[in-house]
């Protein structure tokens, strides 16, 4: 069976490296991270690109707009009036450290990973995101395409919590900081590219160790680890 370590060494080798996250400041990736929840990356850019227009992108000017001002800025995103307020309560948050990531810098990570789950509308994968993408914390995120990828390859069952699953990684993958943010990015990149709901295993470089692949010409063959 593959390991977390030699499917990272696969992924890299088939896509290279993804340059994640987006974003000009530690302050934009934060809010994408917030954006993109339950949506395509492509309506975040545009939400985005609004903000930086109306010069936004900055978080006390961001926090002075109530959320009936800010939700239209952000229609692109869905759910855009629900995300208005998940931002304005991040920024409550983020107000406690004086909007700025470099003053949490002494703060322990898994005090503001339980700081940053308290706020309403940030969840483990969102959480996640900012601490690793926006605050350089060597925390995995765990999103819907690791756990498909994982079960199909046999590393998981499938029905591991999020928490699980992360455990797990924290204690077999051997990378830091930079290693955490490309290995997600890889796992995202081959869960949308290949190993989709309907996965291309012909063109996979992992296919030789998956269990669970399956023959593009065997118009019978379908896959029994999906997980999604
Ligand atoms: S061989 Fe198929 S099922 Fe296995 S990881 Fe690759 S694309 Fe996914």
């Amino acid at each position: 069976m593959l390991t977390v370590n030699r499917v990272y060494d696969l992924l890299l080798r088939e896509y290279g490296p993804q340059h994640w996250w987006p974003g000009r400041t530690d302050f934009e990736v934060a809010i994408g991270a917030i954006l993109t929840q339950s949506v395509s990356w492509k309506n975040v850019e545009s939400a985005i690109r609004t903000l930086r227009g109306e010069r936004l992108l900055h978080p006390r000017r961001l926090h002075a707009l109530g959320a009936r001002e800010l939700a239209p800025l952000i229609r692109p995103t869905g759910y855009f009036n629900q995300k208005a307020k998940k931002l304005l309560n991040f920024l409550d948050w983020f107000r406690g450290y004086g909007y700025s990531f470099a003053k949490a810098a002494g703060a322990d990570t898994a005090i503001l990973r339980e700081e940053l789950l308290a706020v309403n509308g940030i969840g483990p994968e969102t959480a996640d995101s900012i601490l690793l993408y926006a605050m350089g914390r060597k925390v995995f995120v765990v999103d819907a395409y690791t756990r498909r990828v994982f079960t199909r390859l046999g590393i998981l069952l499938g029905s591991e919590s999020y928490d699980a699953i992360q455990r797990m990684f924290h204690a077999r993958f051997r990378g830091g900081v930079p290693e955490y943010n490309e290995y997600h990015a890889l796992i995202v990149n081959h869960g949308k590219e290949v190993c989709r709901k309907r996965p291309l295993c012909g063109r996979c470089r992992l296919a030789r160790a998956c269990p669970s692949r399956v023959s593009e010409s065997d118009p019978a063959a379908s896959i029994t680890r999906t997980a999604g």
